[in-house]
């Protein structure tokens, strides 16, 4: 978004172009810029700038940073619960696979959370749509594996298991297309480079794995006499056990970015701090003359 106060004033120095306020949404439009905004009171100045995230409201920010932590933490936790319940029951695996994956997923879902002012949600608000629904079906998932661990296990569950994890790999790719927009509004150029060139190799190794490993089930146990198909099957055992880890490989990559991103959001938040005034920040009055926000998800 261009510099908009260069163009916005007209010759009575009010703003003369449609400018929604960085805390709720407002139109601007006809104020002056060293005012307030007649919403929400955060101070128009705040608002007459480009997208950058440390004009944004410092609450939200924040709440994009405590995300960023419960996906390292909540995933930290469970990679460690899976190691020490491995042994002793799978069931208990999938419980800890559940809590753990919840604490990460919500932390996925505090980090997509919009912009009040709905300011930059333009460029990446498909890619947050898709992030955040497919929290939805991680969280299904992580249940399904519970109740199949408890000894329900009809074919439909085991469809439906393969099903989200295939759509999770969707979600992969959408993440860190976000990440890498949302860290060019830092701005951090080398996190939003990595984030992008993260999103092919991530999504591609969980899709070959779990298709393969689906394939897999429904072609059985190799035929003892050997034959073709027991050398596809043995071909396609290699190719699913590359890409698992392929994928565990990237996932690291991807909880390291995703800590340096919470590490990177403090400077827009320290910024943002001393930009913003400390009471009602980014809460709208009533709804009213708003531009772009606030928005739901
Ligand atoms: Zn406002």
């Amino acid at each position: 978004m261009a510099d908009a106060t260069s163009e916005s004033p007209d010759v009575a120095g009010l703003i003369a172009i449609d400018l929604p306020c960085r805390g709720c949404g407002y139109n601007l439009r006809g104020l002056l810029p060293t005012g307030r905004c007649p919403e929400c009171g955060v101070p128009i100045s705040a608002s007459c700038h480009d997208d950058l995230l440390c004009y944004g409201p410092p609450t939200w920010l924040a709440t994009l940073q405590r995300g960023a932590w419960l996906i390292v933490w909540g995933t930290v936790g469970m990679v460690a619960g899976l190691i020490v319940f491995d042994l002793v029951s799978p069931l208990l695996m999938a419980v800890v696979k559940l809590a753990g994956g919840a604490v990460a997923l919500y932390g996925v879902w505090l980090i997509t959370q919009p912009d009040p002012s709905g300011i930059g949600d333009d460029q990446y608000v498909n890619d947050r749509r898709i992030v955040r629904f497919c929290v939805l079906v991680g969280l299904v998932a992580y249940t399904l594996e519970v109740v199949w661990e408890s000894g329900v296990k009809p074919v439909p569950l085991d469809i439906a298991k393969g099903l989200c994890h295939l759509v999770n790999a969707v979600g992969d790719f959408a993440m860190l297309s976000y990440f890498a927009k949302l860290a060019g509004r830092i701005p951090a150029v080398s996190l939003s480079l990595r984030a992008r060139r993260l999103r092919w190799p991530v999504a591609v190794a969980r899709g070959i794995a779990v298709a393969g490993a689906r394939t897999l089930v429904q072609l059985g146990p190799p035929a003892a006499g050997g034959g073709a198909a027991t050398t596809v099957t043995v071909a396609l055992t290699a190719i699913v056990g590359a890409a698992v880890l392929a994928h565990l490989g990237l996932s690291v990559l991807v909880l390291i970015l995703v800590y340096r991103l919470g590490k990177a959001l403090r400077v827009p938040l320290e910024l943002a701090r001393h930009i913003w005034p400390t009471t009602s920040i980014g809460t709208p009055l009533s709804p009213g003359n708003h531009l772009a926000g606030p928005r739901g998800h």
